[in-house]
């Protein structure tokens, strides 16, 4: 029997499909490019209106990514063991469980895991890596994928990150990249060798 890999997968951008992804790039690139912003820094609304626009901009992540339906065959035949890893801020909970349920995609996932305490994303990303030994991570966001990719962070066995790449950052040069759930999930089926029925 093949063994059971523990995946990681990111909600916006990776299971769920999100248009607000085309709105964040050029915002990344000029921040890169323009601005010269290095740190690895997200934006945090802090006033109801900055969160009322936030609400807004992902409620608008509606739709499940193209490869959800293989994602539950994986979980079904035992071959892999998924973990939401989400780095929404609390006050997005409830419109995450609304999706999953509307979907039936909560029991898709051994555990939900939310950033609780709203730290930066990359860094709750890196703790529940850690702390949930998963094996594969799935993010779209290039600036955490980089962070979390690194040669320093030191995990306890190892860890492929793969990336979902959008328009803008499609040329970048990486080893694990994808245009959507569906190909990174092949790759993973043909890396381990898992059976699938289409
Ligand atoms: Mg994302």
């Amino acid at each position: 029997m093949k063994r059971r890999i523990k995946l990681g997968l990111d909600f916006d951008g990776v299971v769920a499909y999100n248009p607000f992804r085309l709105v964040r790039a050029p915002w990344a690139y000029f921040k890169r490019r323009i601005l010269k912003v290095r740190k690895l820094t997200f934006f945090y609304p802090k006033n109801n209106l900055e969160k009322y626009i936030w609400k807004i901009l992902h409620d608008s992540s509606i739709l499940p990514a193209n490869g959800t339906e293989i994602l539950e065959e994986l979980v079904t035949g035992k071959s892999v063991e998924a973990h939401l890893i989400t780095g929404r801020y609390r006050f997005l909970n409830n419109h995450l469980y609304n999706f999953l349920d509307k979907y039936e995609m909560r029991n898709i996932f051994k555990s939900i895991n939310f950033n609780k305490r709203d730290i930066q994303p990359h860094i709750f990303k890196e703790e529940l890596i850690r702390k949930l030994g998963i094996e594969v991570f799935v993010e779209d966001n290039w600036d955490i994928v980089e962070y979390l990719s690194d040669k320093k962070r030191k995990y306890p066995n190892k860890v492929k990150i793969f990336w979902i790449y959008n328009l803008i950052d499609r040329y970048r040069e990486y080893k694990y990249k994808y245009p959507y759930l569906e190909k990174a999930l092949r790759e993973i089926i043909k890396i381990y060798g898992y059976p699938i029925s289409k």
